[in-house]
């Protein structure tokens, strides 16, 4: 039977273990059986599907998450969590546990290796899930966000503060780059706040849970996706900067010919990358090219 891991049985299996969590590693780990509910209500797999989870600890959320879906692949770096997720979830047959780190995993090669679900169908859909280790939340979002049709969906759960810079809209202070990047792939969905207390050990600030449902067409029309991240980039690189000096240079462009983008787009160069939309900044870079 899955357990519920409150926070007593979380702390008994650290103990039966000796299982020190490593800091550097980003271990927090989930002790409400409610949070862990709704988190793997918010990713809505259901028996057809294939979860892949990102750094499944001791197993809190995969367990359960588990017995929902056709099949759930766990990527999880820490070696010393491998006989515990073996008591934990081992007696699931639809389990796997990958030990790898996920920035250096081939997730399109592991989906595409997993997604026959144990009754011989192919998944019908493959879902994201993970309470992700935080000191390497970005470039598992970069990861993530460069894969954009590999899956469905993503629920996941990262600091209060990350999470709010992904849905900050143009004008708001946190506005920038990862709001965009995220935006142009994902429509967000916000699930809830967890607070601090919730995890063990308690990490120093308070986190949320998001489920970004990925887009069948980007947010906005770029031509080149490439140049319209670049000049969003550079848009950001110096926020201080208005939008004629900050975009001078990308893809070779002087001042006057960002200068003609910005009016063929209607946008006074006066202003600064944080008031522009995602349509208008697709707008300039449309004609940059
Ligand atoms: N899912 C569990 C929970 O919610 O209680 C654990 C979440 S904990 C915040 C992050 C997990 O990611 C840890 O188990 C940690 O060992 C793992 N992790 C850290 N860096 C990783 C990496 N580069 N690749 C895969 N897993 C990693």
């Amino acid at each position: 039977m899955a357990q519920d891991f409150t926070r007593k049985q979380v702390e008994s299996i650290e103990r039966r273990y000796d299982f020190k969590t490593a800091r550097s590693l980003g271990q927090n780990f989930v002790t409400d059986p409610s949070v862990t509910e709704r988190i793997i209500e918010a990713a809505g797999a259901g028996p057809k599907d294939l979860v892949i989870e990102i750094g499944p600890g001791l197993g809190v959320i995969t367990s359960k998450a588990a017995q929902r879906c056709g099949k759930l692949v766990a990527i999880e770096i820490d070696k010393k969590l491998l006989p515990i997720l073996a008591e934990t979830v081992g007696w699931q047959p639809n389990v796997k546990i990958i030990n790898e780190d996920v920035l250096q995993a081939d997730l399109e090669a592991i989906v595409a290796e997993e997604k026959t679900l144990p009754d011989g169908s192919q998944a019908e859909s493959v879902r994201l899930i993970g309470n992700l280790p935080y000191y390497i939340t970005t470039p598992i979002l970069n990861k993530l966000m460069a894969l954009p049709e590999l899956f469905t969906s993503l629920t996941i759960m990262v600091q209060k503060e990350v999470a709010e810079k992904m849905m900050a809209e143009a004008g708001a202070k946190n506005y920038g780059v990862l709001s965009i990047h995220v935006q142009y792939f994902c429509e967000i969905e916000y699930i809830m706040d967890v607070p601090k207390e919730v995890f063990l050990p308690r990490p120093k600030v308070d986190s949320s849970v998001l489920t970004l449902h990925v887009r069948k067409e980007r947010a906005v029309h770029a031509e080149d996706e490439a140049l319209f991240f670049e000049t969003v980039k550079a848009g950001f690189a110096q926020r201080r900067k208005t939008l004629s000096n900050s975009l001078a240079g990308v893809r070779g462009a002087d001042k006057a010919k960002v200068l003609a983008a910005l009016a063929g787009a209607g946008i006074d160069p006066q202003r600064r990358a944080e008031t522009l939309s995602l349509a208008e900044f697709a707008e300039v870079a449309n004609r940059l090219i």
